[in-house]
């Protein structure tokens, strides 16, 4: 979707279009008689239904991150030639169909992410060698006949969940020489939350920093999205991670209370700290280490700061989806709430944060005999592991 955002009130061919999507990806919004390109109160339904659905923000406004969503949802396995193009991936659910076939033919080894990258042309090559069929790394008609021909298999996603966690076991425990994208959410022109006298652009900036400060510390080289002054998409900020070869990708926001429901917003008008990782719920499709990394995230911020546990969830925020690597986000407070509010405001609950963080990333790594009980453990044991 190009130009600007599309919301209750606006009219034209563009409404029309995304009645026409909303209709593809299974979601009805029928119009009034004459009314296909008018954004009525029916339209804004669905396309929070749709948001919900698929675990983006539901406020009912066609932004970049729901077009895009929208843009891979009207895809079937089938609909279209599939191959990889270096610098310009396709994405869509199509990609998802094809991702979970291959993984459940033993060939794909990656995430099921809905992104055709080098790991499912890889898949895709072998099973053309397996099968015997032209060897070109495209999903076209000769593949897609031998995917129905094969026979479906159970338990492809715990093997992708064993290999994911084989992978980061065999990557080691220490900490040092690896590199961890931090992300504070917004910036620049967009404040994000504002609310109990604190800016959400500025808080989690400051937890970043923090953050980063002990990354650096325990060996490990922290880079984050933005400065005080910027505001990068969440392409750029895509982008980042994979010009700088990170391992992880952790962002960070604060949330408030929405005058609506929100699918974003587990607690509702509520307070306390929720973290979320790709996935889709309902279907199993998500990111193993992204949910490991997210649940240590949740239990090291919940023990430490006594802040009201709103649990993990499987989302479909562009930051999460698009990285190649394991993504989290973190919803640390909500600046609408007086207490939470209180909290965040104070820089040594800001460095408790940024501890609890700290030791979430260094249990990802540790093997299971040797993990601590959550709470315990500090930046000074971190560093010393760093320097073994
Ligand atoms: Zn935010």
């Amino acid at each position: 979707m190009r130009g600007t955002a599309l919301r209750r009130g606006d009219r034209g061919p563009r409404v029309a279009a995304v009645r026409t999507q909303l209709h593809a990806a299974g979601v009805s919004a029928p119009a009034a008689e004459g009314g296909e390109g008018v954004f009525d109160e029916v339209l804004e339904r669905a396309v929070r239904e749709f948001q919900q659905r698929r675990g983006l923000r539901a406020d009912g406004v066609i932004g970049p991150e729901t077009g895009r969503a929208l843009d891979a949802a009207r895809w079937r396995l089938g609909d279209r030639i599939l191959r990889y193009v270096p610098g310009h991936l396709v994405v869509g659910d199509d990609v998802i169909g094809l991702q979970e076939r291959l993984l459940e033919l033993g060939v794909f080894v990656g995430r099921v992410d809905g992104v055709l990258g080098p790991e499912t042309e890889h898949a895709l090559r072998e099973l053309q060698r397996a099968s015997g069929i032209a060897v070109d790394g495209t999903c076209g008609p000769a593949t897609l006949r031998v995917l129905s021909q094969l026979s479906r298999t159970v338990g492809g996603g715990d093997a992708a969940a064993l290999r994911a966690a084989e992978a980061v076991r065999r990557a080691g425990s220490s900490l040092a020489g690896r590199v961890v994208v931090v992300d504070p959410g917004h910036g620049g022109p967009d404040p994000g939350a504002v609310a109990g006298g604190l800016v959400e652009a500025d808080v989690v900036l400051d937890l970043a920093q923090r953050l980063e400060g002990r990354l650096a510390a325990s060996g490990v080289t922290a880079v984050l999205t933005r400065g005080a002054e910027q505001g990068p998409d969440a392409l750029a900020r895509v982008r980042l991670a994979e010009e700088v070869g990170a391992e992880l990708f952790l962002s960070l926001h604060c949330d408030t209370a929405a005058p609506l429901a929100d699918a974003a917003s587990p607690g509702g008008g509520g307070h306390g700290v929720a973290t979320s990782y790709w996935g889709q719920e309902g279907t199993g499709v998500r990111s193993p280490v992204g949910a490991r990394l997210a649940d240590l995230l949740q239990r090291e911020l919940v023990a430490r700061t006594g802040m009201t546990d709103l649990r993990t969830h499987p989302r479909g925020f562009d930051v999460l989806r698009l990285t190649r690597v394991p993504a989290v986000r973190v919803d640390i407070g909500y600046l609408s709430d007086p207490l939470d509010a209180a909290r965040l405001a104070d820089p040594a609950f800001r460095d408790t944060c940024a501890e609890g963080m700290l030791a979430a990333v260094q249990r990802l790594y540790l093997p299971s005999e040797d993990d601590p009980p959550t709470g315990t453990l500090r930046l000074g044991d971190i560093v010393a592991r760093s320097q073994r």
